[in-house]
């Protein structure tokens, strides 16, 4: 391999974008592909929340080499709004776990603190705490604008000579007998060192062409917009809230003055979506039932009502954690950088980061412990 390898990286999402934005930091030549617009897919439909209030040390890893890049971003211009996140618990064990995450953050600098279910409303007055035992409350998360993010991380590779060309769909793919790849695209065929499939809940087709087997399921979750009469005199956090063990419940935030996001999760196994086709418009039933749980929750809300609605697919796998890696380590120039699921704005810089380091070095060398990240047969199974 030549000392400035050239890298294609399939799919302009935020997986995508930190990926070729770590492989231009090294001094990689860099191509970026997409068949559609930069943020056209789950990226540009999520609701951008980018938060620490894990209780597992792993995530917390994770998110400890991924914030100080959200924090590089804020000061070239992203906005980051720290309103803070919110994450209730039902039972004292989890409200043990979340004493634990305090001290597991506060090592990485992240800051958290425990609130009893009755100081609730101090953080939230329009809260009804019935049922819950408290919640963890981290004041320096907030929310981003994942389509303004990937603009930024666009401008500045193209700053670094990187090529980004938008609507130019990778059809399909051919081995070179000296190494490397033939793409064919819906443009010119364009030949590369090495690939990163960045292609989210395109990933498992997109790895079918190379002959591979990837299992992300394209998994339908749907936000709506709540308007109210008149601002709230506080501003509402990131509320995580979701039901013991269900996985389900909702997660809702401040938008603007007047304008709360609330993403809904259901109990159900999700069949599986196709991209091109699922519908990316929010149920009423599903506004309903938003409704219910909102008005159980945070009653009182100035003439709450329900405004724009809309749906978008997590690219899921079985054990809900990102593939980053060769499928095969032994073709180590195919790279996966994909399945985040529902965390793939908060996760992006560092799944870049180690799929870039998968691409140039062969190993995880700047995250020690990614390696679990790999999809290796184990993992890499049906969801
Ligand atoms: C309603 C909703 C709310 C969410 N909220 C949050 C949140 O608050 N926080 C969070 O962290 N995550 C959230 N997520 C999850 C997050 O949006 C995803 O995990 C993330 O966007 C995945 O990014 P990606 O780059 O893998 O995929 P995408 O953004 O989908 O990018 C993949 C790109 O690949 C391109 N592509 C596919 N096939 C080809 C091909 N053959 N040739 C060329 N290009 C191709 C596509 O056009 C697409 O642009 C949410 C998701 C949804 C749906």
């Amino acid at each position: 391999m030549t000392t400035s390898p050239h890298v294609v990286v399939i799919g302009a999402g935020t997986l995508g974008m930190w990926t070729a934005t770590n492989l231009v930091e090294q001094g990689a030549r860099v191509t970026v592909l997409d068949g559609q617009a930069i943020a056209s897919g789950s990226s540009g439909r999520s609701v951008g929340v980018v938060g620490t209030q894990f209780t597992d040390p792993f995530e917390l890893m994770l998110r400890g080499h991924a914030i100080p890049r959200f924090r590089e971003l804020e000061k070239l211009g992203l906005r980051f709004n720290h309103i803070g996140y919110l994450r209730l618990a039902r039972t004292q064990e989890q409200m043990a776990l979340f004493e634990k995450s305090v001290a597991m953050q506060a090592e990485k600098g992240f800051r958290s603190r425990v609130y009893q279910a009755g100081e609730l409303k101090q953080l939230v007055p329009h809260m009804d705490p019935d049922g819950l035992a408290g919640g963890i409350f981290g004041p320096d998360d907030g929310f981003i604008d994942p389509h303004e993010m990937c603009m930024l991380l666009a401008e500045r590779l193209r700053e670094r000579r990187a090529v980004i060309r938008q609507f130019c769909k990778v059809t399909d793919v051919e081995r070179r007998s000296g190494g490397g790849y033939r793409l064919t695209t819906s443009e010119a065929a364009i030949d590369c060192d090495i690939v990163v499939n960045a292609a989210g809940a395109w990933a498992a087709q997109l790895a079918a062409m190379f002959g591979q087997t990837l299992h992300v399921r394209p998994e339908r979750h749907e936000a709506v917009t709540i308007l109210l009469d008149k601002p709230l005199d506080y501003t509402m956090p990131m509320v995580m809230d979701l039901v013991n063990g269900e996985g389900s419940g909702l997660n809702f935030r401040h938008e603007k003055p007047q304008e709360l996001i609330a993403e809904v999760h259901k109990v159900a196994s999700l069949e599986p979506e196709d991209p091109e086709t699922y519908n990316d418009q929010c149920e009423e039933e599903s506004k309903i039932h938003l409704a219910e749980l909102i008005l159980e929750r945070v009653p009182h809300l100035p003439g709450a009502r329900l405004g724009r609605g809309w749906a978008g697919l997590y690219p899921v796998t079985a054990d809900h954690r990102p593939f980053v890696g060769p499928i095969d380590l032994s073709e180590p120039t195919l790279v996966t950088a994909a399945g985040a699921g529902g965390y793939g704005i908060q996760l992006s810089p560092v799944i870049g980061q180690v799929a870039a380091d998968w691409a140039l070095h062969g190993a995880p060398v700047s995250a020690p412990g990614a390696e679990a990240l790999l999809p290796t047969p184990a993992r890499n199974i049906p969801v």
